[in-house]
């Protein structure tokens, strides 16, 4: 996200974080508008598979020249005139692989993997462009669908004419792209899309709140969220508890971790949604955690036994017991590893 003048201009980094959160959109809306400073991250793990999807990019490159095609590539990062201009003209010639191609369509810009020529006419001539990916993600998820889907938007805008197809390079695939109708996604998108410009061009003053997802474990405003959460006493804080719980508890007017450590229990209402007891269960975890909190060090207790429930429900111990521990590595060579490895022990 960036302003121009008076205008944000969005990426499909914006685009897949808007889908992931809402909370992100207004963060970074706050940083284009100089109202907070971007956040500086390192974390080993992203920067690992930065590296391992320059090294996949790489391979795919490696792997079409192999197959006699010249490749054109787009030197630099981001966007200015240099890379737009670099890449108009190449379009325009009409090359057969542009590689880091830059694409600009109204406030959307960003850098596609690769452009490959199809024998389709278009206002460059008798072909025109389609995108491919590469992903270091076996499975294709929204979050790429939407990357696609922008760039062949931008794609068909600049060339006049549809990028019917795009595809992605999964790796393990031996480089052969698997390809998504652009067509099929389109009101998916349009509609994160339009979601997304509607948020910056026409902020609301009720602002959402960075409720734990997923997503946060490749934000760089991690740690900002979580120092929010922990200065509120999010209820989010508490071990096991979900959002739907959050929201019930929320409309009986428990905000905080402290105020649902003193719910009094057995409970005084009936949950619009789940049983009583799975209440009363975070209920006892929050006070724990806030007993915890109190005196300085994570305190436990252990659950009662109950027939039928957790390791009650093993099989009485036998001298022959064996016990397997499979683990796997997704990012082991090409196609990763289900199980890497297998350790026994028989139990005394
Ligand atoms: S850290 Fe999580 S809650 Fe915060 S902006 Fe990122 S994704 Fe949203």
């Amino acid at each position: 996200m960036q302003k121009i003048g008076t205008t944000i201009n969005l990426s499909a980094g914006d685009l897949v974080g808007h889908l992931n959160c809402h909370f992100l959109t207004e963060l970074d809306l706050k940083v284009a508008n100089g109202e907070l400073a971007k956040p500086k991250i390192w974390d080993p793990v992203l920067e690992t598979l930065a590296e391992r999807g320059a090294q996949h990019e790489q391979g795919f490159l490696d792997h079409i020249k192999a197959g006699g095609f010249t490749v054109t590539v787009i030197d630099g990062v981001g966007i200015d005139d240099a890379a737009l201009t670099t890449t108009r003209q190449a379009m325009e010639r009409g090359d057969a692989v542009i590689v880091q191609g830059a694409l600009q369509a109204g406030r959307w810009n960003g850098r596609a993997d690769v452009l490959r020529r199809v024998e389709t006419p278009s206002r460059l001539g008798s072909w025109s462009y389609e995108l491919t990916d590469t992903k270091l993600a076996r499975e294709t998820k929204g979050n790429t669908i939407l990357q696609i889907s922008l760039y062949s938007d931008m794609l068909s805008r600049i060339q006049g004419a549809d990028a019917v197809s795009a595809y992605v390079v999964a790796p393990g695939t031996n480089y052969v792209p698997e390809e998504y109708r652009i067509a099929d996604y389109a009101a998916y998108y349009r509609h994160v899309r339009s979601s997304l410009e509607r948020a910056v061009d026409t902020p609301t003053a009720v602002s959402t709140y960075p409720e734990p997802i997923q997503h946060c474990d490749i934000c760089r405003w991690r740690k900002h969220c979580d120092g929010k959460r922990r200065a509120d006493d999010h209820m989010s804080l508490v071990a096991g508890i979900n959002k739907s719980q959050i929201g019930e508890l929320e409309r009986h007017g428990v905000a905080t971790m402290a105020a649902l450590a003193e719910l009094p229990v057995p409970l005084q209402w009936r949950p619009d949604r789940g049983a009583a007891r799975s209440y009363e269960r975070i209920r006892e975890q929050a006070r724990i955690q806030v007993e915890g909190r109190i005196a300085g060090t994570i305190l436990y207790e252990s659950l009662p036994s109950e027939a039928g429930l957790g390791l009650c429900r093993l099989p009485e111990p036998s001298g022959g017991d064996i016990f397997f521990d499979y683990e796997g590595d997704p990012w082991v060579g090409d196609g990763g590893l289900e199980f890497l490895r297998r350790d026994s022990a028989v139990r005394r």
